[in-house]
């Protein structure tokens, strides 16, 4: 078990971060992978297509470099965390059997939210896995209009899933020992899905994982007053331990302590007694307050606006 979990890892690492193979040179000196793939150089294709790694007990990286696709497993089946987009679908299907995971144990495919990169790939997976797809309303309507349109990385028209399960404020979702809590906040678009209540194992540990939970509200007053709920929805959830990005990296520095990448290149290199590099509670303490008082801060200036 521990050597297949070094192994994996070591692969992973070796690709992604100057190994033997070719996206070695995926990385531009100087620069975090994780910023070199989200920001930088993010159009180019092939950078994109990483292996996969894992990262904790019951979770794996297997999404392209800049947007994550994570894979949360149980005993009772697995929990697949947004869907990428074409041209990355073949790639991540390729990571999730490498992982030595049975698409067909796939019970759930949650959708972050209804942009193409996050959603671009739910309806070859859901035919794939048979997994139910879940959405917030909104999102799922946007989802839609994305049908038949020529994607945004390829030249071909996107496919989209059907309408699945609707994800409300507080929906709960059980599968074996995950019992996840499902938020919504509506702002990068009008649906928006974070998550609560994700049990990661690390050994004899466990940590409280948060999936999402970016973003602020919507330009304009209402707006602004959603994102004053939102980043209160966030800051109510307490004891987060690990912050699961959806995307590797956010400007200006990743997510301080590091974007994915810069995480994962840690944890390939961790000796035991040392700390998991994607444990950090205090970064997302600081994140979640940064998030009120910004959120806050914005509220009070459309207010002002509006009084004039
Ligand atoms: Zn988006």
């Amino acid at each position: 078990m521990t050597t297949k979990r070094f192994l994996i890892l070591t692969a992973g690492c070796l690709l992604a971060f100057g190994g033997r193979e070719g996206s070695v040179s995926a990385q531009t000196a100087g620069e975090p992978m994780s910023k070199t793939c989200r920001v930088t150089r993010a159009r180019e294709v092939e950078i994109q297509k990483i292996e996969p790694f894992k990262v904790f007990d019951n979770l794996y990286h297997v999404g392209p470099c800049y947007v994550a696709v994570w894979l949360l497993t149980t005993p009772q089946g697995h929990i697949l965390f947004d869907s990428a987009q074409e041209p990355f679908v073949d790639k991540v299907i390729e990571n999730i059997r490498k992982v030595g995971v049975n698409p067909r144990d796939i019970k759930y495919i949650l959708i972050n939210h209804g942009h193409l990169d996050h959603a671009g790939g739910a309806a070859r997976l859901q035919a794939l896995t048979g997994a139910r797809v879940a959405a917030v309303a909104e999102d799922w309507t946007m989802i839609e209009a994305l049908d038949g349109k020529v994607g945004n990385r390829d030249s071909k028209p996107n496919v989209v899933p059907k309408r699945d399960m609707v994800v409300k404020e507080g929906d709960k979702l059980d599968l074996g020992d995950q019992h996840l809590t499902l938020h919504t906040a509506p702002g990068h678009t009008p649906g928006v899905m974070f998550v609560e209540g994700i049990t990661l194992k690390d050994g004899p540990a466990t940590y409280k994982g948060v999936w999402g939970g970016g973003g602020a509200g919507a330009p304009g007053l209402a707006g602004a007053q959603q994102g004053v709920v939102n980043a209160n929805r966030v800051v109510a959830v307490k004891g987060v331990q690990v912050y699961l990005q959806t995307h590797a990296w956010q400007e200006p520095d990743g997510y301080p302590g590091g974007g994915i990448h810069e995480r994962a290149k840690l944890l390939a290199t961790r000796k035991p007694g040392d700390p998991h590099p994607f444990v950090d509670p205090a970064t997302w303490d600081a994140r979640a307050k940064r998030q009120l008082e910004t959120a806050q801060n914005v509220l009070a200036e459309e207010k002002q606006k509006a009084a004039k």
